[in-house]
């Protein structure tokens, strides 16, 4: 089953990966200009209780990306997936949670919601960790 320590492990090598990344990419063009935004905003690693697998998310746009339907219904009831909402300043799935909650649930199709364990959160840029937002806390009540 996924512990603590399997997810933080998951999350230290997403953040690890990300930074990495936009090492790569930043060598690669010296010439462009550094931005924030070359990094994704947070990352998160999720995993199913029933199982030792463990799966990082990063947050990104939800625009175009085909959410399962447990996540896919969740996120609705919010709003509509793309959109913002009252209270929340981050886009209806954007945020890593979905993704990497999404990864285990087309991995565990029979994996439930109250199943889902997540690692704290990180933005990969600063390796802060960044509280669940409004939008997760209500797309993930059982678990977040
Ligand atoms: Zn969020």
């Amino acid at each position: 089953m996924a512990t603590i320590e399997s997810l933080d492990r998951c999350v230290n090598e997403a953040i690890a990966d990300e930074r990495r990344r936009v090492r790569r990419l930043r060598q690669a063009h010296p010439e462009v200009k550094h931005r924030i935004t070359d990094y994704a905003a947070v990352v998160v690693a999720c995993g199913y209780r029933r199982s030792c697998s463990t799966f990082s998310g990063y947050s990104a746009s939800p625009i175009g990306y085909n959410y399962s339907d447990k996540i896919r219904q969740r996120l609705e009831a919010l709003a509509p997936i793309g959109d913002k909402r009252p209270g929340c300043k981050n886009t209806v799935g954007a945020c890593a949670e979905p993704h990497a909650a999404d990864k285990v649930m087309k991995t565990f199709p029979g994996c439930k919601m109250n199943e889902l364990q997540f690692s704290d959160a990180y933005r990969p840029r600063t390796v802060r960790r960044i509280r669940n937002c409004q939008n997760c806390k209500d797309t993930f009540p059982e678990v977040l």
